[in-house]
């Protein structure tokens, strides 16, 4: 098994069994870890789930991301978690480096995973991150934090900014400007307005739907147009199943 190896060199390291002039890398644990095993299929690497593990990734050395974008997403979102800023290196999408931008020495290296297109942290050095907590953080930008406070401006799309700029220190130790918490509200209102337009296109498609599924059925909807240019604005719908139908003449 790749990741009982895998996790018996990283104890070793761990606990100091190899001597510290042996210099150990995790690069070379990983190798070993490869090497060591008798099962080539991989399957034991341990592997990012985007769904359950984004909101506190626990990035390590042999962790496998389905693809560049989900893994470049995870390192910022641990950096921040972390209280330190990242930087990418310019690199081809299948060798991506990133580094702390105070230039500690904290840095993380990530390859294809065996002619896939999936990621694997091949490296980190310097770690744990020693440097002292960045209360700024270029990857908190107004997109990411629009994607982070959602669903509570979902409920309220009142929310003041001074209220917000509080939420973002209270979650995440960092502090953002007047203008950053504008913008990043204006993104999560735009996204929320899009999901509800979103919503009444498929009303259409519902009605339409009901009438095939439920012949005898009726099924439509009212819409305001005020110019030919514009999208009509929703007024009401009116269904009525065919059993309702029968049911009522009956
Ligand atoms: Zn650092």
């Amino acid at each position: 098994m790749i990741r009982d190896d895998y996790m018996s060199y990283i104890n070793k390291k761990k606990y100091g069994k190899f001597s510290k002039s042996e210099h150990v890398t995790d690069q070379e644990v990983l190798e070993e870890a490869i090497m060591s095993s008798d099962d080539e299929s991989g399957n034991d690497f341990p592997k990012f789930n985007e769904d359950t593990d984004m909101d506190n990734p626990n990035i390590i050395v042999g962790l496998v991301f389905p693809t560049g974008d989900v893994y470049r997403k995870a390192v910022r979102m641990y950096s921040i978690k972390k209280g330190f800023e990242l930087k990418f290196k310019k690199n081809d999408p299948g060798k991506i480096s990133a580094y702390c931008s105070r230039k500690c020495g904290w840095k993380i290296y990530a390859s294809y995973f065996r002619g896939t297109k999936a990621i694997q942290v091949k490296s980190i050095y310097e770690t744990p991150h020693r440097c002292s907590w960045s209360y700024k953080n270029r990857s908190a930008n107004a997109n990411w934090l629009s994607n982070q406070f959602l669903h509570e401006l979902h409920d309220d799309p009142n929310w003041g900014l001074k209220g917000f700029m509080k939420a973002v220190k209270r979650k995440f130790s960092i502090y953002i400007t007047k203008p950053q918490a504008y913008r990043a509200k204006e993104m999560a209102l735009q996204t929320i307005q899009g999901q509800h337009k979103d919503q009444y296109l498929r009303l259409r498609d519902y009605c339409a739907t009901i009438m095939s599924r439920n012949p005898g059925s009726v099924a439509y909807l009212v819409a305001d147009r005020v110019a030919i240019n514009r999208n009509p604005i929703f007024k009401r719908m009116f269904v009525m199943f065919s059993a309702q139908k029968i049911g009522l003449e009956a």
